[in-house]
């Protein structure tokens, strides 16, 4: 029994990172005296401290005094892997960010690097900040491909990629000693949002992640709806137009080939940031380029509003520099076609960026897919 209570202490703190005895014994349900018992013997074993300063409540109540997990207690890998490029994400058991780190391997953004690759800038981000590799929890991997949740296994065979076809949990799994996670990053995205709070447990909600891709992940009540073939929310490649450009799926007119980040800047001739810059300094034909793309977000967001009808709809991905203007003119947009659609909201990955670096919700978000894979298996423990 006591050993049950001190585990949903554990998992609750590594969820919400920070919290109290009255708090602790409210949201888990344990009581005041169960969960006061359980504290002192886990505070006594060295698993938590005491930070020093005061606890806000969620909810209303009395603040008392912060509790946290020992940051040394453990440590967690998130690792972001795009075309081109790679984010680490090195977090301790209190949910902190201690280092991270980017690395661009290659120019040409359409090769995912090989398994030795990820392995040894992972194993130098771990070496940099002393970091035992003993105390590695878990590695959570985000994949910009559509990924089996079970296997791990990238379902993009053309690709030539040699973690793609064998096992690859297994041998990521046995290289860093460590459970291992692999998700697609979109998904891993919208994990990000579950856990920053923006999106609850009992919401349905739709992230659209658009960068040099347009992707899309559906939560609902906490879980993420993979489908037949892991490409549930893919709306990247929905055609907006059927006489349009032509995409790189061989399709015409797809949503990606006017929302991703290499569309934009070849049809509008500059950088996101510039873009954005000559429309905050008045040049009126970037403003209505702008408004436009916004135009084709907004009827993109339709789509999804009629198909999901979500409590919650979060756009996120480089795309979202070019400013407010853009995500207005996509609002006005949604509500023309849609008009009891949820209004589009900015993803929130500065929110738990504690550390503000940069934006790196996957990395981030496949961490936090490892910490609820704990708790899902805590509980099957339990039963
Ligand atoms: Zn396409």
């Amino acid at each position: 029994m006591q050993r049950k209570s001190e585990a949903r202490i554990l998992q609750f703190l590594r969820e919400h990172g920070e919290s109290s005895i009255a708090e602790l014994s409210r949201l888990t349900d344990l009581g005041k005296a169960t969960a006061s018992r359980a504290i002192q013997s886990l505070h006594a074993r060295g698993l938590i401290e005491y930070t020093g300063h005061e606890h806000r409540t969620r909810s209303s109540g009395r603040p008392g005094r912060a509790l946290r997990l020992r940051p040394d207690t453990g440590l967690y890998l998130g690792i972001e892997v795009g075309f081109g490029d790679i984010t680490l994400v090195l977090a301790d058991a209190a949910k902190q960010i201690i280092a991270c780190s980017r690395h661009q391997f290659s120019s040409a953004p359409t090769r995912l690097p090989t398994f030795s690759y990820v392995t040894s800038v992972a194993d130098q981000l771990l070496d940099q900040v002393g970091g035992d590799p003993a105390r590695v929890r878990g590695v959570g991997i985000a994949v910009a491909a559509p990924v089996d949740p079970k296997t791990g296994k990238i379902k993009r065979i053309s690709q030539d990629l040699d973690w793609a076809v064998a096992e690859p949990m297994r041998a990521f799994s046995t290289h860093f000693r460590a459970p291992v996670l692999i998700n697609n990053d979109v998904n891993c995205s919208a994990l990000a949002e579950l856990f920053s709070g923006r999106l609850t447990t009992d919401q349905t909600g739709v992230l659209l992640r658009m960068g040099r891709g347009v992707g899309g992940a559906i939560i609902h009540r906490g879980e993420l709806l993979h489908g037949y073939s892991a490409r549930a929310g893919d709306y990247g490649h929905i055609p907006y137009d059927p006489r349009g450009p032509e995409c790189r799926c061989g399709g015409k007119g797809c949503y990606e080939r006017y929302l991703s980040i290499s569309a934009i800047e070849k049809d509008l001739g500059d950088t996101i940031d510039r873009l954005r810059e000559r429309a905050d300094s008045g040049d009126q034909k970037v403003q209505e380029d702008i408004r436009k793309r916004g135009h084709v977000l907004g009827s993109l967001a339709a789509v999804v509003s009629r198909t999901v009808d979500p409590d919650v709809l979060i756009v996120g991905g480089e795309v979202v520099r070019l400013g407010e203007s853009f995500i207005c003119a996509a609002n006005e947009r949604l509500q023309v076609l849609n008009r009891q659609a949820a209004p589009i909201q900015h993803a929130s990955s500065r929110a738990i960026l504690q550390h503000g670096l940069f934006e790196d919700e996957p990395a981030l978000g496949a961490i936090w897919a490892l910490i609820r894979n704990e708790q899902m298996l805590e509980k099957a423990r339990m039963k």
